[in-house]
């Protein structure tokens, strides 16, 4: 992705007046084939509209988006088509996400009609097969998305999603909607099927303790924009952004079935209407100077894998 940039108008207030907001402000980063981009933010920061947008269910505004080589930014439907079957996204609510007058059957069957796949006679090995990687049995195929549990539907959408046998899936918050017992299940099968099916993830949450179990590397967003960026190790060990650590320092209570807390209330986080000029994190910094009102600070590499966008750091280099 390079410098990509999406923008929605919205009314507020009384008399509806319009404003814009700019959920992706210039998003740039690079994705290897086989690996794992945890992107992790506080609810608005614009993430769902990055998952969004890289695989075109919404276009850019601005920037570009390649897929191995190609431009898919303008290209034309048609062409796109072709490609759609490579990426695919998981909602996060596997109970709006379904169609409850689908049987499983069908449910599965669509992605490879409408790619043309393989003939009606050859479809069902594929979906039974495919049933099976996700945990599911053959039997359950004539039944509808009511008949399951929460983690069972989460399976299905999943299923729909790897049966087109993709490059890369969008996981849009994969877990937030189930119990949390269901929820470490759901991601062992991801990373099975990462390793199986040779899958790329962009993976999107707001629990930290999720993203860190997938990841290889970690994108931090806040109001539009990738503040900090790297392998997980180095974020983990040195965490640079002050917002980072304001994320991470919501240490897991000693209860795993305890969700971690952030310590700042969400009712401080700015708009994303009128976004400052300068650092979007200036109004809750601790550490913010003069410059930090006047000026945005880019994102600039100041470690080997790891780039963070905070004027405290741009002239240091770290080993
Ligand atoms: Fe804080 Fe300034 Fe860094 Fe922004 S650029 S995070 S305001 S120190």
């Amino acid at each position: 992705m390079k410098k990509l940039v999406k923008t929605f108008a919205v009314k507020r207030g009384i008399f509806g007046k319009q404003f814009v907001i700019k959920p992706l402000n210039e998003v740039s980063f690079t994705l290897k084939e086989g690996e794992t981009l945890g992107v992790v933010g506080e609810s608005g920061c614009g993430k769902t509209t990055l998952g969004r947008t890289v695989i075109r269910l919404q276009k850019p505004d601005g920037g570009a988006i390649f897929f191995n080589g190609v431009d898919l930014t303008n290209l034309p439907e048609k062409e796109f088509r072709k490609l759609r079957r490579n990426m695919q996204i998981v909602f996060q609510d596997p109970f709006s996400s379904l169609n409850p007058r689908m049987t499983v059957y069908d449910i599965l069957a669509r992605p490879i009609r409408i790619h043309n796949m393989l003939s009606r006679s050859q479809e069902r090995d594929l979906i039974l097969s495919t049933l099976e990687s996700v945990g599911l049995k053959s039997e359950h195929v004539g039944r509808f998305p009511h008949e399951f549990s929460g983690g069972q539907r989460q399976r299905i959408a999943i299923a729909r999603a790897i049966i087109t046998r993709p490059r890369f899936i969008v996981l849009d918050e994969p877990t937030s909607a189930l119990d949390v017992s269901v929820q470490a299940q759901i991601m062992n099968l991801l990373k099975k099927l990462k390793q199986e099916f040779k899958l790329t993830y962009l993976f999107i949450s707001h629990d930290l303790s999720v993203i860190k179990f997938l990841s290889d590397t970690i994108a931090v967003m806040y109001l539009g924009q990738i503040v900090e960026i790297g392998k997980t190790e180095s974020i983990l060990s040195q965490m640079l952004h002050p917002y980072t650590q304001m994320l991470f320092s919501s240490i897991p209570l000693p209860d795993p079935k305890t969700k971690m807390k952030f310590t700042v209330d969400v009712s401080e986080i700015p708009s994303l209407i009128n976004l400052p000029p300068g650092c979007p994190f200036f109004e809750r910094c601790q550490y913010r100077m003069p410059e930090c009102d006047r000026n945005r600070p880019a994102l600039a590499e100041v470690k080997e894998n790891h780039s963070v966008a905070c004027f405290l750091h741009h002239s240091k280099v770290y080993t």
